[in-house]
Parts: C-alpha cells; sequence; structure tokens
C-alpha cells in the first residue's frame, strides 16, 4: 500500500490509482435521447425493463455512495 492510499480514510471510494472519487453520475435510464458516442451505440440495444434498476434501487444505490462520501 502506498503512503498516499494510506493517507485515504476509511469509507472512501478509491479507483486503482489511489484516486479518491468524489463524485459520480447514475443515469436512471438507459433511453437518454443525447446519444453521446462514448455511450451510445450506433445500434443501441436497450436493456428490457427488468434488467434496469427501479428509482428504489437507484435510491439505494446513491444512499450508498453518499456513505462513501461520493457527491
Ligand atoms: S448519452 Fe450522453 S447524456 Fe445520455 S447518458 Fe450517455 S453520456 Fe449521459
Amino acid at each position: 500500500m502506498t503512503t498516499k492510499q494510506n493517507n485515504i480514510a476509511e469509507n472512501q471510494l478509491v479507483d486503482r490509482f489511489g484516486r479518491r472519487v468524489e463524485y459520480v453520475r447514475l443515469s436512471v435510464t438507459d433511453r437518454c435521447d443525447f446519444r453521446c458516442v462514448y455511450c451510445m451505440a450506433e445500434e443501441m440495444q436497450f436493456l428490457p425493463r427488468s434488467e434496469v434498476l427501479s428509482l428504489e434501487e437507484i435510491y439505494s444505490v446513491a444512499r450508498g455512495f453518499c456513505r462513501i462520501r461520493c457527491e
């Protein structure tokens, strides 16, 4: 473990390069109309609704990120 990793408090999200992840973005749908090329394939195969997180599950994930101090 590096000195930088030792200085990071517990309950923080850290990537494999030792960088603290301070914020995340959660998509509430996979059917976004913006179609950014780094996110959407030209022939996008959308997931069936049963495989997409419910709003309650998204809320639970968001609360988890809040607990590890991600905005
Ligand atoms: S297409 Fe763009 S705006 Fe839409 S979810 Fe992907 S990255 Fe975000």
